[in-house]
């Protein structure tokens, strides 16, 4: 068995961790490209959510390298992510791809059914090895938004420009090459000194944006046109606050474990969204709000074309905006979207950003000259 996923940013060095520790061999799709994007185009019905144009593109993609099986995680309704599972099974079927596919669900409360699904994987594995398993993909998630977490701070502060790249992208080809939960963890804690060693300027008090939207689009460089490189290189201190390893935490393991759920952004999400409509909604709204109440200077929001949860948090963006004066920029994606017309919208948010701030900063200066 030779097993593949869907690319997706960093996940993959999860499930890289995973799959590499219960001794199943795992083909890493290419980085997500053009050619990619064009495969899984090329099979989707048009109108069908990006991510998944993106990720059968990753599929088509491994088989070449001799993938003949996929490991998805699963979900439920209300948007189109509960499809996914099948609707992939069937493309792949109908353009003649022999791969089978294991969905590791939600458990959903179940714990006894989530580790048989893990045990399917892991063969002969008993209880107490696959948790071990489970525990170490975990910190290697956490440690991975953590060294994410903090080329966002450094980024913008670097006195030789581009050094925050050049590190994080060798730990990315380097992850490719080292096996295992303990191997990917020492070239994490390598690439955290390497980054902690990069010369800064401490002074400096960078715009702060959040970004929030779909967790596809807002997480994978590719869809989001390397965002947080391109914001953090304009000296913009950038924050995302949907990340792999919450979503692990919040809704795989919480699932079934005894441990209360971060909740903070529903409850600030409450009153323009109480319930939850599929994707990352509410998410997006209760994000914003906590951006704003943290004194960030914009937020933009991301997500694919024909979106729903996101088109309605757009709907509602508008009256956290006014609410909290903050900027909110949203960019919605598909695979015509140009790179030139993303980034000067980018330039130009970013401009109107630094403005506000000028104002703030004349604004707190004509008060203090008249106490
Ligand atoms: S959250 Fe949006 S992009 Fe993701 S599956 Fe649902 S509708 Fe599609």
């Amino acid at each position: 068995m030779k097993i593949t996923f869907p690319h997706m940013g960093n996940t993959f060095i999860s499930a890289k961790a995973l799959l590499d520790d219960i001794g199943v061999e795992c083909i890493i799709p290419p980085y997500n490209n053009k050619k990619t994007l064009e495969i899984g185009t090329k099979h989707a019905p048009e109108m069908v959510c990006l991510p998944l144009k993106i990720n059968l593109g990753n599929y088509i993609q491994a088989h070449e390298l001799g993938a003949d099986t996929i490991l998805i995680t699963g979900g439920r309704g209300p948007c189109r992510f509960g499809y996914y599972c099948e609707m992939s099974k069937e493309i792949l079927a109908d353009a003649s791809y022999n791969m089978e596919v294991i969905t590791l669900d939600g458990p959903n409360g179940n714990m006894k059914e989530f580790l048989e699904r893990i045990k399917k994987l892991a063969g002969g594995f008993n209880v107490y090895k696959i948790l071990k398993v489970i525990k170490n993909t975990t910190i290697v998630s956490k440690r991975v938004d953590e060294i994410e977490k903090l080329t966002y701070k450094i980024r913008p502060r670097e006195l030789i420009k581009g050094s925050t790249d050049k590190v994080y992208k060798t730990m990315l080809n380097k992850v490719r090459k080292v096996n295992g939960s303990r191997e990917i963890l020492q070239l994490l804690s390598e690439t955290k000194k390497q980054l902690m060693e990069i010369e800064i300027d401490k002074e400096l008090i960078p715009l702060k944006v959040g970004i929030v939207g779909e967790i596809y689009t807002t997480i994978d460089p590719f869809a989001n046109f390397h965002i947080d490189f391109i914001l953090g290189n304009m000296g913009v201190e950038v924050d995302r606050a949907v990340t792999v390893s919450g979503w692990i935490i919040e809704h795989m393991l919480k699932n079934i474990l005894p441990t209360k759920k971060d909740l903070r952004y529903r409850q600030a999400a409450e009153p323009y969204l109480g319930r939850m409509i599929g994707g990352h909604a509410q998410e997006t709204l209760g994000n914003t709000v906590l951006y704003a109440k943290n004194g960030f200077d914009g937020v933009v929001q991301i997500y694919p074309l024909t979106c729903m949860p996101e088109i309605v948090a757009q709907s509602i963006l508008p009256s956290i905006e006014r609410d909290y004066d903050i900027s909110i920029l949203t960019l919605i994606i598909d695979e015509m979207t140009g790179e030139a017309g993303y980034m000067t919208r980018i330039e130009a948010f970013v401009d109107l950003l630094n403005k506000r701030r000028e104002r703030f900063e004349v604004g707190k200066n004509v008060a203090l000259f008249r106490s």
